[in-house]
């Protein structure tokens, strides 16, 4: 029971990582509150925590929305007491084109939900995390944009190592008061949203992704909610302001 007593709350939990980190959290003895857009899904992930003896609930919304924002630490606060964990998960892949065909439409889209929802979150979860001890503030950010280039994914690059810099000051603001804030940086992960999984993928796109990979393979959600969970936990109580890879030697890979 790595976090018993802590109240946490995850955005993006409607499927992939953001989903295995509920489940996790919740396990390891974790009050949740879970949100994405899509309603149905959290509904059935909330049920399944529940059937396991734990607590959870939900609010489905957009995070890119800051009465989301707001409505989400209030929910925290008053069902369950507080706030002591956010893993800022949600995301989206963006327009995957070359930089010069992305519209400006597509590109603040992308920057709205994977960076600006970042800073609504921190807006508001912060002062509700400095009522506590020892709270872990965790965006999920990506390799992409840090530690690789790839070609038509100049949005998402630039919304994801965003994150890093609003790590980096966060981390800097909030340790005096003993909040750690922290990015996780996955890998190619088994999730609706990787290119692999992509409706018009064919077998050459996973062996690709994987083949990119030290490890030749891609995540789990469920190794990448292990790390969160690490983030998450007082196991990393002198962990603050870190992008952290958990990225199956992605970065590091010359095929
Ligand atoms: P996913 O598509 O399974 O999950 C994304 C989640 O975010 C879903 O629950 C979705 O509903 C939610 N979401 C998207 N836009 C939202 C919005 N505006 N408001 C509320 N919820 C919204 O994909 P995933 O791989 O689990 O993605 C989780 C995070 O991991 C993302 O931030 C993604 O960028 C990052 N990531 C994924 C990979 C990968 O290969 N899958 C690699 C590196 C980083």
């Amino acid at each position: 029971m790595r976090l018993k007593n802590k109240i946490a709350l995850i955005t993006g939990a409607s499927s992939g990582i953001g989903c295995a980190a509920a489940k996790l959290f919740a396990k390891e003895g974790a009050k949740i509150v879970v949100c994405a857009r899509r309603e149905e899904q959290l509904e059935a992930l909330v049920s399944e925590i529940r059937r396991d003896g734990c607590e959870a609930t939900m609010f489905a919304g957009d995070v890119s929305d800051e009465q989301v924002a707001a409505t989400l630490v209030e929910k925290a606060v008053e069902q369950y007491g507080g706030l002591d964990i956010a893993f800022n998960n949600a995301g989206i892949i963006g327009a995957q084109k070359p930089l010069v065909d992305i519209t400006l439409e597509e590109w603040r889209q992308t920057l709205e939900i994977n960076l600006t929802a970042g800073f609504l979150a921190a807006k508001y979860q912060v002062p509700a995390m400095r009522q506590r001890k020892n709270a872990s503030l965790i965006f999920t950010s990506s390799f992409v944009g840090h530690t690789i280039g790839f070609p038509g994914y100049g949005d998402y690059a630039a919304s994801k190592s965003g994150i890093l810099g609003l790590v980096k000051v966060l981390a800097a603001e909030l340790g005096p008061e003993g909040v750690r804030v922290n990015a996780l940086l996955p890998g190619g992960t088994d999730t609706p949203m990787n290119v692999a999984n992509a409706s018009d993928a064919g077998p050459e796109v996973l062996d690709f992704v994987n083949g990119i990979h030290a490890l030749k393979r891609i995540a789990d959600p469920e190794e990448i909610a292990q790390a969160a969970l690490f983030l998450a936990s007082d196991e990393s109580s002198f962990v603050t302001g870190t992008s952290m890879l958990v990225d199956g030697g992605v970065s590091i890979s010359k095929g």
